[in-house]
């Protein structure tokens, strides 16, 4: 496995591959998540670059960029262990030379709400680097989870608006046992909040369980069920609670069609953001048509 830290060297590498080339752009500190995406991807390419890369511009000033766990000897032992060919861990002065204002942006409903509601520049700053890295290492493929959902939504509208020649792949969250998803943020929550953080999923499952097995179409009432178990959680802070249309993420009033609830909750410092399928009886077949399946887990 090759470690390149410069993109001039990335470039030149990747002139030299032949086959197809996947993709997996991650901020290190990796857990099983990211490792179902290696995996993936791996299966999928004759050529896996891996991107480490805890990229500035997506952090707000008051966010935890300077915290953001990091320990690339960790993740380079597991991402050798996966058959990574090349392990693209750059500087920031690398992908941000001075004077930098290629910013790459998805303008719209798409990224008004939800996390471009409340973290400000975040997804400009996902599209920026994605763009970025999508430039230097030429995949053919490239892989997100499904976990952050307003993410992978907008990274493939921007692969459209702009005609790059990648195929974006999502694939479903890997969850803890007890259905906490698997987050690099996890590491920040002790063990009392690492308890309370099990109204993420237990409030997923209950909006599931609503939509699924009682047929409710409601989606105030949706909402209003979820927040109101997160809110009997005393260390919990709702950012958002929304049911949206789960591919354009616009908030929905009925839910006559596939749709995604989607959460941004505050445990004591971190923020944990997570999203079930909200599948229903009408709508089951042109999900299932669409290879779009429910999170399911037990609580
Ligand atoms: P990050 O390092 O947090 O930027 O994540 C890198 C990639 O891994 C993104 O595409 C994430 O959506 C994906 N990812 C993070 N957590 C999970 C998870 N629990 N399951 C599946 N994919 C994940």
């Amino acid at each position: 496995m090759k470690v390149i830290t410069r993109a001039a060297e990335m470039e030149a590498e990747r002139a030299a591959m032949k086959g197809r080339v996947g993709l997996v752009p991650t901020m290190g500190a990796l857990h099983e998540g990211h490792l179902s995406l290696v995996r993936r991807a791996r299966r999928d390419n004759d050529q896996l670059v891996v991107t480490v890369f805890v990229n500035p511009t997506q952090f707000g000033p008051q966010e935890d960029f300077a915290a953001y766990p990091r320990d690339l000897d960790r993740d380079l032992i597991l991402l050798e262990a996966e058959g990574v060919d090349v392990v693209f861990a750059p500087t920031a002065e690398d992908i941000y030379p001075l004077g930098f204002n290629d910013w790459v942006e998805v303008n719209g409903p798409l990224t008004e709400r939800l996390e471009g509601e409340f973290r400000p520049g975040h997804l400009r700053g996902v599209t920026t680097v994605v763009a970025r890295l999508f430039r230097i290492v030429r995949p053919q493929r490239a892989y997100f989870g499904e976990k952050d959902a307003q993410q992978l939504r907008v990274v493939r509208r921007m692969v459209e608006e702009r005609r790059l020649p990648v195929e974006v792949i999502g694939l479903p969250t890997v969850r803890e046992p007890d259905g906490l998803a698997m987050s690099s943020r996890n590491a920040y929550l002790s063990p009392e909040e690492r308890a309370a953080a099990l109204v993420v999923p237990r409030a997923l499952e209950l909006a599931r369980r609503m939509v699924e097995d009682e047929g409710v179409r409601d989606a105030a009432a949706v909402r209003r069920a979820a927040e109101e178990l997160i809110r009997r959680e005393p260390r919990a802070r709702i950012d958002y609670v929304s049911v949206s249309d789960c591919e354009t993420l616009e908030e929905l009033t009925v839910i006559d069609r596939p749709a995604l609830l989607l959460l941004a909750v505050r445990i004591g410092a971190t923020r944990l953001i997570d999203n079930a399928a909200l599948m229903s009886a009408g709508v089951e077949s042109a999900a299932a048509a669409k290879g779009w399946t429910g999170a399911r887990w037990t609580v």
